[in-house]
This record gives C-alpha cells, structure tokens and sequence, in this order.
C-alpha cells in the first residue's frame, strides 16, 4: 500500500546527512563534554559546534543558547524560570487562547501557585491583536509569551512587533519559535525577543532535544539542578548525539532553507487547489498570507474529522485532526475553539502537513482519496441531507 506522511508538525524524520553526523558521534565520541581531558574535550568541541551553529542561525550569541530536551522543556522553563526569578506576589502572564499545551499546561499549573494570567483571544485569522497585548500589561505583568507561528492552523503572528510593546514597557517577552524555525526568519534581535524555544525533531532532526535562546541578562531560575551544565543553567550530562543531530540539522537549514520553503509552498499549494476544486463545502483555517508554508488546515463540512482520519489511514495517508482525539474525546481543539469554527464545519477540521519529501504523486493521491472519502462519508450523513434539502 502507498504510504503518505502529511503530518510533519507533528514531527519530520531525521535526515540521512544528520543520521551520519550522529552515527560518527555515537561510534567516535564517547566522552563527557564537561571532562577536562583530550576524550571530554574532544565532546565538547563537537557540542559547541552544534552551538554556534545555532547561535549564527538566529542571530544569537553562543553563549545564549542553552541546550534542553525539547520544545516542551524549554516553554516549561522559560515561564516558571521567569517567573521564579521575578520572586513576586500575583506575577502576571500575558499570552495567547492558541499557544501550544506546554504553554498553557504551564501557564494552568502557575495561576494554581497564585500567578494571574492573561489569555488574549484570537481574531477570526488566529492571529493576536498588538494592540490587545498592551492593553493587557499590568504593574504586575513579568511575562508575554506568544508563540511565533502556531502548530495546528500554521498562523505567523506579529512577534517583532509584540516584542517592541513588551521592550517598551520593560517587560520580558518569550516566544515558542518550534514550528517556526526554518520557515519563518528567526533573528532575535529584529523579533525583540528575550527567550526562544525550540525543538530537533521538528526540523528533522532527533527527537528528545531542543534549545532554549535566553538572552544576556535575562533573569530566569534553573529549572534542572545539578552539575555546572550550560553555564550553570541547565544540569545534566550533553545529549552530545542529540545536539550534534541538532546542530546538523539547522546547518541544513542555513544552506537549504529557501528551497524547503519553495518546495513546501508549492505542494501545499497544489494540494489545497485540488481539494477546493474536488470538495465543496471546505474553509481554511488560519490565516491565508501569514501562514507556515507547509500547513494546510481545512473544516470540511457535514463529515467528522475521526471518521475521516480513520478512512484516509485505511488509504495509508498520515494525517492529524483539529480535535483532542489522542484523549479519546471529540472535543475540538482549543485553537478551533478560539477561532470560533461553526459547529457544521469544525468536526472536520483536519491538518495535512507536508514536508521535504512530499511529492506530486502523494498530493494527487491523497486530493483524490479525501474525494472518495467525504463523498462516502457525506452520504451517510443525515446533516448532509438536511443541508441538500
Ligand atoms: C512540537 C511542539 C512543541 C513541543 O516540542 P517537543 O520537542 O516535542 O517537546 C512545543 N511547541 C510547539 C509549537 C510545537 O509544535
């Protein structure tokens, strides 16, 4: 059976040119990087490497790239480092109803320990309003945190321009850049940011590693205790084979990423033409310019995104759904939610994402199947009749 991949938000497979890279550390070096002698050494050159790389990647300083283990890590520390930090009563939050659940989650577990958050609501394009932002901002306010382009509905958000709100008024500002890096320019100075995250495994590399950008003289508490790890930052012996992945895969960017965008812009492209063309009754979601260029998140109305996602599996086609389904629950997402989808249409909201290896074949493939589908999906559906009649 074909097997088509169109879910690379969720994650992307790591790049043979990074899987040699990783394999000749793994058989060659051994050493702790912290070790002070020609083996640790040897480690440590291969992780500051992968460092600078980074660090020339965003625009950064070396010293301002701190390794973690992924996405998740760094949005859990850059909120409760900061806020530890501040050391203040009722610290306040400012962030957006559509970030990430490593955001949210977070945010839920601080407003239990007496922190007040704000949760700014989206416009109809899932983007958040500057403006609201500033309204937003109290005496008490130590935070904004927005992420740079969301995972679900692939809106870019203004960051640069909430970052100029939040220098302004002296007020730290974070942005969870995951799903950004590698198709939307990351510089940390022109985003007026003080704290990135960022993860491998979305930018085809390994799974398990991720780095957080925290700028100079950003007060922020250690989230790991233990050794002197990453300037005393962040505990725990290298993942030296994950950062060298890491740091293999964003050199991959640097040279290639325009082309990846072309590529991804295109299929994507192809792909939603040929479903428009095929299917009535189907509403994109997000935002139609300021968008990642390889989400597409369609409603398709009168079917159920589970049924659908279940039928196109049965196809071998990889796809996600707009709703919670990994709990078992149809709740739609949160992000859906905020956008305020009609009911008649979120149910089949579904997120194809495509990526390097993407082709022709598989779009036409899967336009065709997802025709197949509804239309036998869309027959059984009383909701359908209805709406005929
Ligand atoms: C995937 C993702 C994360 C989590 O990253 P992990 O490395 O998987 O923990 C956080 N934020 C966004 C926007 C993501 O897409």
């Amino acid at each position: 059976m074909r097997e088509v991949y169109l879910d690379y938000a969720a994650t992307a497979p790591v790049e043979q040119r990074v899987l040699h890279k990783m394999n000749e550390a793994f058989e060659h070096v051994y050493g702790n990087p912290s070790s002070m002698h020609l083996i640790g050494r040897k480690a440590k050159g291969y992780v500051e490497a992968a460092r600078e790389s980074i660090a020339a990647y965003i625009g950064a300083d070396p010293k301002e790239i701190y390794f973690t283990s992924g996405g998740t890590e760094s949005d859990n520390w850059a909120l409760k480092g900061v806020v530890e930090a501040a050391k203040q009563k009722n610290a306040h939050i400012i962030t957006s109803a559509i970030e990430h659940h490593a955001i949210l989650h977070t945010c839920a577990y601080l407003e239990e320990r007496g922190c007040r958050v704000t949760r700014l609501s989206v416009d109809a394009n899932g983007s958040v309003n500057p403006q609201e932002v500033e309204k937003a901002i109290c005496p008490d306010t130590v935070l904004i945190s927005i992420m740079t382009a969301n995972n679900e509905i692939g809106t870019i958000l203004p960051v640069a321009e909430i970052g100029r709100i939040a220098k302004k008024h002296n007020i730290l500002f974070h942005s969870d850049a995951v799903q950004a890096l590698g198709s939307v320019k990351i510089d940390v100075n022109e985003m007026n940011v003080d704290l990135l995250s960022f993860s491998a495994h979305k930018i085809y590399g390994p799974k398990g590693i991720g780095a957080m950008y925290i700028r100079k003289g950003t007060p922020i508490a250690n989230f790991m205790h233990g050794g002197a790890q990453e300037l005393s930052k962040r505990a725990g012996t290298h993942n030296v084979t994950g950062i060298v992945g890491f740091g293999e895969a964003v050199e991959m960017l640097r040279e290639n990423d325009a082309k990846y965008v072309a590529h991804y812009n295109q299929i994507r492209t192809d792909l939603y033409r040929q479903i428009q063309e095929n299917v009535e009754d189907v509403l994109l979601n997000g935002d139609e310019e300021n968008r990642l260029p390889n989400n597409l998140n369609i409603s398709i109305g009168y079917v159920e995104g589970e049924a659908l996602l279940i039928s196109l599996d049965m196809e071998g086609i990889c796809v996600s759904t707009g709703s919670a389904c990994s709990s078992g629950s149809m709740a739609p997402s949160h992000v859906l939610g905020a956008l305020g989808v009609e009911d008649e249409f979120i149910h089949g909201t579904l997120r194809l994402t495509v990526g390097r290896y993407t082709t022709k074949e598989d779009i036409d493939y899967t336009a065709k199947k997802i025709k197949e589908v509804v239309d036998r999906l869309r027959a059984m559906s009383p909701l359908y009749k209805d709406r005929r009649k």
